[in-house]
């Protein structure tokens, strides 16, 4: 008997970073987390990207980049405290366990490149380098005191007998006998990777101890904590901090290794590359084959350039030079992140009151995987940086009625917008956006004959008319000014309407 084939309907992606970084952890935010995942599954978030979840260097509220034990969730008393920041490893794995009942993958998040409150002090011969140069050497090779010696008392080589010394690393920031801050010191047997970015003559070197991914003992210790790591947690996906100060050829085969090991099993990464010029992301992309997504920088600051331009932004320019535009299948879009936040090293805010306009962009035009911003979603009360208002109501029109063909009217200095002409797997789908950086406006578009004489309505309820396709299949769709629009099926606009939070 022939089997009954039975058609998969593709529901799109929605990530969320699910952190900001002044997050209150109180060594119980996995337990948050776990109580929202079914929320967020309602909503139409398919992915979730945790904080790194490893014990940190400074344990009490670290955010979880400055890594002292990759085996240690949350499990070990090391640095003064056996939770993390966010809590215990069965925290951990419970909280990953109820995202995946509720049917959401989880991105960990792997850092690579550098380990930050040793043990202990080694000497080692190194030469002092120009930080804004790292290829200029300001010394001779003489000793200095550095905090390269890991050997983990507190975990007693449970999961991995691996000690970490100077061999291991590259450089280091401190002499702890000189004692000078703003320093970086290359170890004088070692080279910077030549395969990282060029900022700063090299940018191997980021911060604690620069981790040689290069030494074959440290390759092997970051397969075999990666395969632990996968077998004890089940997590589906990995952010990749901060590869552009990791050796591209390592990064690659990395990336190959543990989809070799995850075989059978679509294992997504996505990478941390921050850099505003999209032909850089791309030289990665190719140094890479591709391997990865990256999050998409030059989208982001063309949303902030936007948003900070008081009408003046041509709106036909929004997707120029971004990875969206260029390599569509590697895009990670978002609008602002951990380290873009205000008082963070790479602040780059987007304009609150256009960050609906914002969101509008990347979760309902076509391309590129969106990734929504925890500090968006709640708010970041320390900072005073408001929810945004409807963003749950994007997610969810992304999630149930942003589908089939688009056509696009990205063509004009103020107002912009597209349509996409719905499809039969996804009951009442089919939209209109238009989204405006000053006047008011209107755009004239084509959604598709089938929808000839229905009504369609703004689910962001700005607008109160009601929008009527002719018979050729095109609508009025108006925009106000300063904002978005988002017109939808009046089926649509019903279910939206009771599920508006
Ligand atoms: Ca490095």
């Amino acid at each position: 008997m022939a089997k009954k084939m039975t058609k998969e309907v593709k529901t799109n992606k929605t990530l969320i970073q699910y952190f900001e970084w002044y997050v209150e952890g109180n060594h119980v935010f996995w337990n948050k987390c776990k109580a929202q995942a079914r929320r967020l599954a309602e909503f139409g978030i398919t992915g979730v990207w945790l904080p790194p979840a490893y014990k940190a260097g400074f344990t009490e509220d670290n955010v979880g980049y400055a890594v002292y034990d990759m085996y240690d969730l949350g499990e070990f008393d090391q640095k003064g405290l056996t939770k993390t920041k966010y809590g215990s490893r069965q925290e951990y794995l419970d909280c990953i366990k109820a995202f995946h009942d509720a049917g959401i993958n989880v991105f960990a998040d792997v850092v690579l490149n550098h380990r930050v409150g040793a043990d202990g002090f080694e000497d080692v011969s190194a030469v002092r380098v120009n930080p804004n140069n790292r290829n200029d050497n300001w010394s001779e090779p003489y000793t200095i005191s550095a905090a390269t010696v890991f050997d983990f008392p507190g975990r007693k080589g449970k999961y991995s007998k691996f000690k970490w010394n100077h061999s291991h690393f590259t450089g280091v920031d401190w002499d702890n006998n000189e004692k000078r801050t703003g320093s970086i010191y290359r170890f004088a047997d070692k080279q910077w990777a030549n395969d990282v970015s060029h900022e700063m003559g090299n940018y191997d070197y980021l911060m604690g101890a620069d981790v040689d991914v290069y030494n074959p003992e440290v390759k092997k210790e970051i397969e075999t904590w990666t395969k632990w790591y996968l077998d004890t947690t089940g997590v589906d996906a990995f952010r990749m901090d901060a590869v552009k100060h990791i050796g591209a050829s390592f990064v690659k085969e990395y990336v190959a290794m543990v989809r070799e090991y995850k075989k059978g099993c679509d294992f997504p990464f996505f990478g941390e590359y921050w850099h505003g010029d999209v032909n850089t992301l791309c030289d990665y992309l190719d140094q890479i084959d591709n391997a990865i997504g990256l999050f998409d920088v030059p989208l982001h600051f063309n949303l902030r350039q936007m948003s900070y331009a008081d009408g003046n932004y041509n709106m036909a320019e929004i997707f120029n030079n971004t990875l969206i535009q260029k390599r569509p299948g590697n895009a990670v879009t978002f609008v602002d992140n951990h380290d873009s936040q205000p008082g963070q090293s790479l602040e780059s805010f987007v304009n609150t009151w256009m960050k609906q306009v914002a969101y509008a962009l990347i979760l309902l035009h076509k391309d590129g995987i969106p990734c929504v911003f925890y500090g968006d979603l709640y708010g970041i009360p320390c900072t005073r940086n408001i929810p945004i208002p409807r963003l749950r109501t994007l997610i969810r029109v992304r999630h149930d009625f942003a589908y089939g063909e688009q056509h696009d009217y990205i063509d004009d200095y103020d107002v912009i917008g597209w349509t996409r002409e719905g499809d039969g797997d996804h009951p009442d789908s089919g939209i209109a956006v238009v989204l405006s950086d000053k006047r008011d406006g209107c755009k004239h578009m084509y959604i598709g004959r089938q929808f000839a004489g229905k009504c369609f309505r703004d689910c962001m309820r700005k607008v109160r008319e009601v929008v009527t396709v002719d018979a050729d299949g095109y609508g009025d769709f108006p925009v106000q000014g300063f904002s978005s629009a988002v017109w939808v099926t009046e089926a649509a606009y019903e279910y939206l309407v009771i599920n508006e939070d």
